[in-house]
């Protein structure tokens, strides 16, 4: 395994992590402060600062890009809702590509409004992301796809474990010829009895291409907007982040919280915080 004291040289931010007292631009200063040698932006606030300026921020701070959150969201009830899902992350390909992120996160997407047919939106969400993988290919800009705990397979992401993630790169990318991945995130899979043999898997294929952290409080509080700072809640991450490196992955270890307690915090005690418990707890 890595070592991680004294040296924050694999340490990203998620900028959600910072998201409601933080836009890109305070973020990317803050990131260079810290000494947190990249940053992973989401859309709205890179839109927002325009593309082509925070492309210029980046690179003028010296950050590298993680990924770039988000798109897919693929599954809809009628076909001109499936095309514009793909359309629009064949945008944010774009805009991956122009910021020189690592990959792009893709969420699968859920259930269609009144659908009960969560075969179907899988089915939806392999199609959609076949549909886009040309264009991340020559965009040179992966795809990783993010599995989220079972509590979101209805309203954001019908891709649940690591294994079905690892099933769909298998099936999309059959020769691995690259292009498609997967994002592990601790939040959403360190109950998954299977983790280890699908961590292993993604790693053989050289699949992993994001690793995200925080931590699941003892009682969570709201299902969306109470994750934990590393060390404060019950995931041992230590022996993922583990697992993860033995199968070969030695990206950017990255910090994305959505919690209500942190994004009411200094943004500077937010960013200590994490520094301090990567090294220490990670
Ligand atoms: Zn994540």
């Amino acid at each position: 395994m890595r070592e991680l004291a004294g040296d924050l040289r694999w340490l990203s931010l998620n900028w959600a992590t910072v998201r409601e007292r933080c836009d890109l631009g305070h973020a990317i200063a803050a990131c260079a402060r810290h000494g947190i040698p990249a940053i992973a932006p989401w859309r709205e606030p890179l839109q927002a600062m325009g593309i082509g300026v925070a492309a210029r921020r980046i690179r003028d701070h010296g950050l590298a890009v993680s990924g770039l959150c988000r798109a897919g969201m693929f599954p809809a009830a009628d076909a001109a809702g499936r095309q514009a899902a793909i359309d629009d992350t064949r945008r944010a390909i774009d805009e991956a590509a122009a910021i020189g992120a690592r990959c792009l996160i893709v969420l699968a997407g859920g259930m269609p409004p009144d659908s009960r047919d969560l075969a179907l939106a899988r089915r939806q969400a392999r199609d959609g992301i076949a549909a886009v993988l040309p264009h991340a290919r020559a965009a040179g800009v992966p795809l990783a796809i993010e599995p989220l705990h079972p509590m979101y397979a209805a309203d954001r992401c019908c891709i649940n474990t690591l294994a079905q993630a690892n099933d769909l790169c298998a099936e999309l990318d059959p020769d691995q010829d690259g292009g498609i991945g997967v994002a592990i995130d601790v939040y959403h899979v360190f109950w998954d009895p299977e983790l280890e043999p699908a961590i292993a898997r993604a790693g053989a294929a050289g699949r992993i291409l994001a690793f995200h952290v925080c931590d699941w409080l003892v009682p969570t509080r709201d299902l969306l907007l109470d994750r934990g700072m590393m060390g404060d809640g019950v995931i041992d991450l230590r022996r993922i982040r583990g697992l993860v490196e033995a199968a070969g992955y030695a990206g950017m270890i990255e910090v994305e919280i959505f919690s209500r307690d942190w994004w009411r915090r200094d943004p500077d005690e937010v960013l200590r915080t994490m520094a301090d418990r990567y090294q220490t707890v990670m």
